[in-house]
């Protein structure tokens, strides 16, 4: 509502919001999604952000990086390509920065791409609001509370405490959207007048390793399908902390993050 500081998504919201494949559609119409996460260190991440990616509803992800063996390993679909993402061919949404250790060359291009970009873990370590303030397509950024506090030049304790002002104040920095990552996940666009939206869904048993990868990749998805970035963040949050408790139901509690990739089907299922 008008004036409103924060609001919650309803099911019935994300159920509008989800993209369905049209009885007319193609891969491309449903969006190919860009990844370039993982390394020879954390091959790991770069396969559940494509595993996040597929089950998310890409048509097609495209897969940009070293891990390449790993992913296809896992996903025989995904398309690898072994230049520079600039080269990749036709993507809809990249995602870049899980895993992906101290490669800054990827960031330049594909924040250079016309198209909407996230931007996750290492991947913030090296971007500028300058780089960010240039683009021509959307810029949604994901940190945690620890990405979110390197960014402000702060401490993780800082942010933890003041998580509304902070996301509020790195969207306004950068002028993209911001996901903050957490027990409350908040997500802020650059215009303070539009409401930061709080993600209903959550449970602490996302607080494992690879749990944001998968995120990123679903995210991706979703702004390869049109979404824009506040409404990609927000949807992708539900969605994940629904698939969070899904696979808490199916597994037992101490989730992993390759089964919130997995209970991403059920998840989308139950959102009608
Ligand atoms: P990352 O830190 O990048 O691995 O991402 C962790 C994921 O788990 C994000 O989606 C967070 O929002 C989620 N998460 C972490 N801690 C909590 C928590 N205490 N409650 C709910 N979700 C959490
Ligand atoms: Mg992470």
């Amino acid at each position: 509502s008008a004036g409103a500081d924060v609001e919650a998504l309803q099911h019935a919201d994300v159920a509008e919001l989800l993209p369905r494949p049209a009885a007319e559609s193609d891969k491309y119409r449903r969006g190919v999604v860009g990844v370039v996460a993982g390394s020879a260190r954390y091959p790991g991440a770069a396969v559940l952000a494509v595993a996040g990616a597929l089950r998310g509803g890409a048509g097609a992800v495209r897969y940009v990086g070293p891990a390449a063996e790993a992913v296809l390993a896992r996903f025989p679909e995904t398309l690898v390509h072994a230049g520079p993402p600039g080269k990749a061919g036709r993507v809809q949404s990249w995602v870049i920065g899980p895993g992906l250790g101290d490669e800054s060359g990827a960031l330049a291009q594909v924040l250079a791409a016309d198209v909407p970009v996230l931007v996750d873990a290492d991947g913030l370590r090296f971007l500028t609001p300058e780089q960010v303030r240039r683009r021509t397509a959307g810029t949604l950024l994901t940190p945690h509370a620890g990405e979110a506090a390197a960014l402000l030049a702060r401490g993780r304790a800082e942010v933890e405490a003041a998580r509304l002002a902070s996301v509020r104040e790195l969207a306004g920095r950068y002028g993209a959207t911001v996901l903050l990552k957490g027990s409350t996940t908040l997500v802020a666009d650059p215009d303070e007048g539009v409401p930061v939206r709080v993600n209903p869904t959550g449970t602490g048993w996302l607080a494992t390793a690879g749990s944001g990868d998968v995120l990123s990749g679903l995210t991706g998805a979703l702004l390869a399908a049109g979404l824009d970035p506040r409404d990609a963040g927000s949807t992708g949050a539900y969605l994940h902390g629904l698939a969070g408790r899904l696979a808490a139901g199916r597994h037992g509690e101490p989730i992993v993050a390759s089964e919130v990739a997995g209970a991403l089907g059920a998840a989308w299922e139950n959102v009608v």
